[in-house]
């Protein structure tokens, strides 16, 4: 970035778009860039070959127009409601492409998601077995599930951890070969698989691939002790992306060199050699490709500190105003769009009247005025979604999808937000 007087330009390439939507369709919005979801899973395929696959998370970002534009680009999604999986049908996805996680499933959700066709129930405890397979029966059906296990470590370098300490999430290998004999027993399911999800958010190749080496051989055991030959085995991805200026992106290609050999040879095992090998990630698909743009409203200076006051804050993107799951709060990368050289700290607000609503602390900005746009990066997972929308009834955030030269309004209505 130039940072001399009078030849600052923006390097952000998209702000003459973000600049043209957000006049267009109003602010707060999300703008997501299709072709950086496009280059993402061009990406992955590049780096691990077709004998992977790569599943969706929905949770991460359930917008609809997003998630009929993955169709026929991603092998899969994975829900965690049936709500989700309202959603992906009615954006033209067959439940029979989806898995559906999440520790607390009551039957009724269970029934619905089989009776719609669900390809698989990942459960994710012999509890939850026990119903799948009493209301699979009810209807008449034998269902496809994955058995979700939590493996006892994680390695360090994940953000967020779901397994390697007590957790909610699938059954511990610690009592595994106890548990799943019990499932294996059930009449109204068939087990096709098993699946790992156990951290995420990390940006350390070397970590992601030791974590999915104690995947290979958390499947390995699973599938001799229990004669198993899977169709389907998942590995939650853990693929990170940055958020904040000293983060280092992630290298996929490290990631790919440290590992293509072993997927190689672990699929080729007479065991897995019918098994697809399935990437679960949100964030590392359509994180990135997504801009979340608040326009300016006023300043004001107090006490030596000046504010940006915006018309949308955590009300409409939790994530970044540091309280989802932020141990130390940061701020997320942020620009002025159409560029201008940073030269003073000024804090960014939301319009709501708690203190906590802040998207950047003290972040090197351009002078801001009202009616400028402020660009927060890395805004096209666990954004819209993630957030507290209902408080303080502001209208939700408008969400555009840029595909090639064309822009949709991809926007939920305010009562749909729930799927
Ligand atoms: C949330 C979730 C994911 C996706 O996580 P990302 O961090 O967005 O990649 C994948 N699998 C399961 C089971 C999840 O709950």
């Amino acid at each position: 970035m130039s940072r001399e007087a009078g030849e600052f330009r923006s390097e952000n390439v998209h702000d003459d778009d973000l600049l043209r939507l957000a006049a267009r369709y109003g602010t707060p919005c999300y703008v997501y860039f299709a072709e950086l979801i496009e280059a993402r899973l061009a990406a992955l395929a590049a780096a691990f070959g077709p004998c992977v696959g790569v599943s969706y998370a929905v949770k991460c970002n359930p917008n609809p127009g997003l998630l009929g534009w993955l169709a026929g680009r991603v092998d899969g999604l994975d829900i965690s409601s049936v709500g989700e999986m309202r959603l992906a049908c009615r954006a033209g996805w067959s439940p029979a492409a989806m898995s559906f996680t999440g520790p607390g499933k009551r039957a009724a959700e269970i029934a619905e998601a089989i009776e719609a066709g669900v390809g698989e129930l990942v459960l994710e405890s012999v509890d939850e077995a026990l119903t799948a397979d009493r209301v699979a029966r009810a209807l008449g059906r034998r269902q496809r599930v994955l058995v979700r296990l939590a493996p006892s470590e994680v390695p360090k370098g994940f953000g967020d951890r779901m397994a390697g300490r007590p957790c909610a999430f699938g059954i511990d290998v610690e009592t595994m070969h106890e548990e799943i004999p019990a499932i294996l027993a059930l009449g109204g399911l068939e087990v096709v698989g098993l699946h790992i999800y156990s951290g995420t958010q990390c940006l350390v190749p070397a970590a992601i691939c030791a974590n999915w080496r104690l995947f290979m051989a958390i499947f390995r055991e699973v599938a001799e002790r229990h004669d198993l030959a899977p169709q389907k085995l998942v590995f939650g991805s853990g693929l990170g992306i940055p958020h904040f200026d000293s983060d280092v992106p992630l290298d996929l290609g490290d990631v790919a060199d440290g590992i293509r050999h072993e997927f190689a040879a672990f699929a080729a095992e007479p065991r897995f050699r019918g098994a697809r090998l399935l990437l679960e990630t949100g964030r590392y698909v359509v994180g990135e490709a997504g801009y979340f743009v608040t326009r300016v409203i006023r300043t004001k200076q107090s006490r030596g500190t000046g504010f940006a006051i915006c018309d949308g804050g955590m009300n409409q993107h939790l994530a970044a105003s540091g309280n989802f799951g932020m141990v130390v709060r940061r701020n997320y990368r942020m620009h002025r769009v159409g560029g201008g050289i940073p030269d003073r700290p000024v804090t960014v607000v939301g319009p709501l009247c708690t203190p906590i609503d802040r998207l950047g602390v003290d972040v090197l900005m351009p002078p801001l005025a009202p009616g400028d746009l402020v660009a927060v990066h890395a805004s096209g997972a666990y954004g819209l979604t993630a957030s507290p929308v209902g408080f303080i009834s502001h209208d939700p955030a408008r969400e555009i999808l840029v595909d090639r030269d064309a822009a949709r309004d991809v926007s939920r209505p305010p009562g749909d937000l729930a799927g």
